[in-house]
């Protein structure tokens, strides 16, 4: 048996860095004017998010799906406002909440030439979390690093701010891995990236290629039946990564997909589930492990 983690980045459809900003804007808003780039709430579309949100949460809540979402924490504010109906679909006792920063910023400025300093980081994430639980009326223990990446203080602030998991690092690696303990008590949930001279080739366990057309759904799900055959621990796991708009936002084509697009899209993503669920694997989140593994 190996955990399977579907993990959804809550995302502005297509979160890009801009040389000078804090915040990322949509890929589709880049050629607009300065006063919509440069104000985070505009230049962040969910459209993508709204589009996909119906079928994507109709099959997890038919069939009780755990599912761990990542949320920017403005995106999940402007999705409450826009559309408080669909917002509240997200209340579900399967459904796990982590943080995605506040307005998907690089916090390494690697991108964006904006360090920040270690208070600056600790209040943003502050920030985004208090955001976050307040919006779902929970409390949030898992994090996820805008870009897959971390600045060389967020670990400490994620300790600081009482979080359990990180998953913002990718691991080489042909089968299920098994979290393990970072700085400060954090446990890390990697992303896997199988080795190149695989069968499965070099794959980032995210739904890319699927999505952007570059793998074909047959491929993707041979790929990930053949990672769950190579795991021999009974507690590994495998996480799924995908983004919330990525159903109907096209990257390549720089728009979004038609209706029935989407929902071929979305009938991809859930075959892979089903398949999978044939192989003796068990669908969970980061939270269940931990506490499965008496490690919560
Ligand atoms: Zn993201």
């Amino acid at each position: 048996m190996v955990y399977i983690f579907i993990c959804i980045d809550f995302d502005r459809d297509y979160a890009i860095p801009i040389q000078n900003f804090k915040h990322a804007i949509s890929d589709i808003v880049k050629n607009e004017s300065d006063e919509i780039t440069k104000n985070p709430e505009l230049s962040a579309s969910l459209k993508g998010t709204i589009e996909s949100f119906n079928p994507l949460i109709a099959f997890l809540s038919d069939y009780k799906v755990p599912t761990t979402f990542y949320y920017e924490a403005r995106s999940l504010k402007m999705f409450n406002k826009l559309q408080q109906n669909l917002f509240k679909n997200l209340n579900k006792p399967f459904f796990e909440h982590g943080v995605h920063g506040y307005d998907h910023e690089d916090l390494t400025g690697e991108q964006t030439g904006i360090q920040f300093s270690e208070r600056e980081e600790f209040e943003l994430l502050q920030r985004a979390k208090k955001e976050v639980e307040s919006l779902l009326s929970t409390r949030v223990y898992g994090f996820r690093a805008p870009y897959m990446k971390l600045s060389p203080n967020t670990i400490g602030i994620l300790s600081e701010l009482d979080f359990s998991h990180d998953s913002s690092l990718y691991k080489q690696s042909d089968k299920g891995i098994i979290p393990y303990r970072i700085d400060n008590g954090i446990i890390e949930f990697p992303v896997i990236k199988t080795p190149k001279e695989s069968s499965m080739k070099g794959m980032y366990t995210y739904l890319w290629p699927l999505f952007e057309g570059k793998r074909s759904k047959e491929e993707v799900i041979q790929s990930y039946i053949q990672i769950c055959k190579n795991s021999e621990d009974s507690n590994s796991y495998i996480s799924i990564n995908l983004h919330s708009w990525h159903f109907a936002y096209n990257i390549s084509q720089n728009d979004y997909v038609t209706e029935t697009k989407i929902q071929e899209n979305i009938n991809a993503f859930t075959e892979l589930i089903r398949e999978l669920e044939e192989h003796n694997v068990v669908i969970s989140t980061p939270i269940n492990w931990l506490k499965e593994n008496n490690l919560s």
